[in-house]
């Protein structure tokens, strides 16, 4: 059997505020197995970042996690203490953010900035200069970094975003991790080095065997890039299929507006969009949080949540109108 990296059990997340407890997550499930790959799609504040940063334990500390569990190789991430949490983010798992030039520190150079993170992994050997030294250049060829001894001696500002976050794919991967979170990494980047990031990103993952989280809200760079889509929708992942199974027949109201949404070459109008907007997290509908928008809604999406179910093999979705054989 597949060995499970990561397994988010019924996660419950608000955050304080000054209009009181805003309930972001309401009862994540989220697997991930060894080797896997799988993205989180959803409009934006739908709570894809909480999710991921949960399992970090990298929260702002005004959020509280009142039900839940989060399992990391098995151990209970909401209980670790100080030096598992360490042990943890050190060697691990990483995470690659939106913003390139916000994750790497503008007074450091590049070269101490990976020696620091490939020091801190504990891996055998890095205590040596050389060792570290060595490690940063080839985690830099590998991202196709040209250059890598120019790279190191540079400063952040010295290099282009797509640059900056290369640099970045090669920090969260030049020591072994079982899992890579890579929240919207290209969103702030040209249009025309997207791609190339991307597909950097997964050929590194898939090179050194560890699991990938992608955060995106777009259907065709999740396509791309994974194995496995989770479509998130103000707190709640509404569904979950592989990639090709979803293309091919997305249940959930949600999953198949925001594939109305995807522009097509060949065609056929442009999209009208959802209409209506994401619930007030303050005050969230009481059943499926969907309702207000979704055009099938019965008088029961406004009172009860719907579970998830099984509706095909690894295929599963919340909602009323599917029962256990996916059938209407
Ligand atoms: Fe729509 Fe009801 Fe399904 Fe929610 S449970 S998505 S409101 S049909």
């Amino acid at each position: 059997m597949t060995q499970t990296i990561v397994d988010i059990r019924d996660l419950y997340v608000q955050y304080r505020t000054f209009d009181g407890q805003a309930k972001v997550l309401n009862g994540v499930n989220l697997t991930v197995k060894k080797g896997e790959k799988v993205s989180i799609v959803g409009e934006t504040a739908c709570g894809k970042t909480t999710t991921v940063k949960s399992i970090l334990r990298i929260l702002a500390p005004q959020a509280s996690i009142p039900r839940g569990e989060i399992l990391f190789n098995g151990s209970d991430v909401l209980k670790m203490g100080y030096s598992e949490l360490n042990k943890l983010r050190s060697s691990g798992a990483s995470m690659i953010f939106q913003d390139p030039t916000m994750s790497l520190n503008p007074v450091f150079t590049i070269g101490e900035q990976m020696e620091a993170v490939i020091r801190y992994s504990g891996q055998s050997g890095v205590e040596q200069k050389s060792v570290r030294h060595e490690l940063a250049v080839k985690a830099l060829e590998e991202t196709a970094m040209p250059d890598p001894e120019r790279i190191l001696q540079s400063y952040p500002f010295q290099l282009s975003g797509g640059m900056r976050q290369r640099v970045c794919i090669a920090l969260s991967l030049a020591t072994p991790r079982d899992l890579v979170i890579a929240d919207e990494p290209t969103t702030n980047l040209d249009v025309t080095i997207q791609d190339q990031v991307l597909k950097i990103l997964k050929q590194r993952v898939e090179a050194k065997g560890c699991s990938l989280i992608l955060i995106t809200h777009s259907f065709g760079v999740a396509r791309e890039t994974t194995d496995r889509i989770y479509v998130m929708y103000a707190g709640n992942m509404v569904e979950t299929a592989p990639t090709q199974e979803l293309f091919r027949e997305p249940l959930h109201p949600y999953s198949r507006a925001l594939m109305s949404c995807i522009p097509r070459l060949s065609g056929g109008g442009m999209a009208e969009g959802i209409p209506g907007r994401l619930s007030n997290y303050h005050n969230p509908p009481k059943g499926c949080r969907f309702a207000p928008r979704c055009p099938e809604a019965m008088p029961r999406c406004h009172e009860e949540k719907p579970e998830s179910i099984d509706v095909g093999r690894e295929h599963q979705v919340a909602c009323f109108l599917y029962d256990k054989d996916g059938g209407k």
